[in-house]
C-alpha cells in the first residue's frame, strides 16, 4: 500500500521504511508538496494532525486518497513541568537553533538534583475520509550537565538514555532506533 509520510527529514524517512517494510513510503517532495508547513499547535498531537491534514487535502486536490503518516515529537523534562515539551525546537526562541536550545534548558536545570526527561513521539495514520489513528512513543532517561557525544541533532548530547546507559549523542543510529520514541510510537500506531 502507498502511505505518504508528511516529512522530508531523512532519518524519519528511513525509520518510517525500516518498520513498513510492506509499504510504499513516498515523502512530501514524491507528491509534489514543496510548502513548508506552520506547527501552531499546543499538543504533539495537534501538530502531527496539522501535518497529516495538510497532506490530506493537498493530495485530494490531486486526486489522490492515500493515508497520511505525521509526526510530532519534544523532549519533557520533570522539573520543568514537561518544558520544552511541544516548544522543543524553539526552546531559545529560534527555531531550529539546537545549540541554544540546549545551553536555555542546561541554565534552567543548574543546581537542580532531579535531572528525569523523557522524549515523546506521537504518530498519527490520517485518512481521507477525516477519520485517523494515534500512536505513542516514549524513550526515559537523565539530562547531562554538559554535552557527550555527537551535537549534531536536538537535545540527543544531553539525553542520557536508561535503556543504552549512554547518551543519544554517544549512540549509534542503530542503537538509537532501537529504543527511540519514535520507534515505539511507529510500531504503537501500526500495533492498531
Ligand atoms: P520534530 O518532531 O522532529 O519536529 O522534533 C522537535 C524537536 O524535539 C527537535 O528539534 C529536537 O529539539 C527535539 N527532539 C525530538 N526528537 C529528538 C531526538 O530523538 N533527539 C534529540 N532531540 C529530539
Amino acid at each position: 500500500m502507498k502511505i505518504v509520510l508528511a516529512s522530508n527529514n531523512k532519518n524519519k524517512i528511513k525509520e518510517f521504511k525500516q518498520i513498513l517494510k510492506d509499504d510504499e513510503i513516498l515523502t512530501m517532495y514524491d507528491v509534489g508538496f514543496y510548502d513548508e508547513i506552520d506547527e501552531t499547535g499546543e499538543t504533539f498531537l495537534e501538530n502531527a494532525l496539522i501535518k497529516a491534514k495538510t497532506i490530506s487535502e493537498f493530495l485530494k486536490t490531486k486526486g489522490l486518497d492515500y493515508p497520511v503518516v505525521a509526526d510530532d515529537s519534544g523532549l519533557c523534562v520533570e522539573a520543568l513541568n514537561g518544558e520544552p515539551g511541544v516548544y522543543s525546537a524553539r526552546y531559545s526562541g529560534v527555531h531550529g537553533d539546537d545549540e541554544a536550545n540546549r545551553q536555555k534548558l542546561l541554565k534552567k536545570l543548574e543546581g537542580v538534583e532531579n535531572r528525569k526527561a523523557y522524549f515523546q513521539c506521537i504518530t498519527v495514520e490520517y485518512f481521507s475520509d477525516g477519520s485517523y489513528k494515534v500512536g505513542d512513543g516514549r524513550t526515559y532517561g537523565t539530562i547531562t550537565y554538559k554535552k557527550i557525544g555527537d551535537e549534531t541533532f536536538g537535545f540527543d548530547c544531553l539525553f542520557l538514555s536508561d535503556d543504552l546507559n549512554k547518551t543519544f549523542g554517544e549512540a549509534s543510529a542503530e542503537e538509537k532506533n532501537k529504543v527511540s520514541h519514535r520507534f515505539r510510537a511507529i510500531k504503537d500506531l501500526f500495533s492498531k
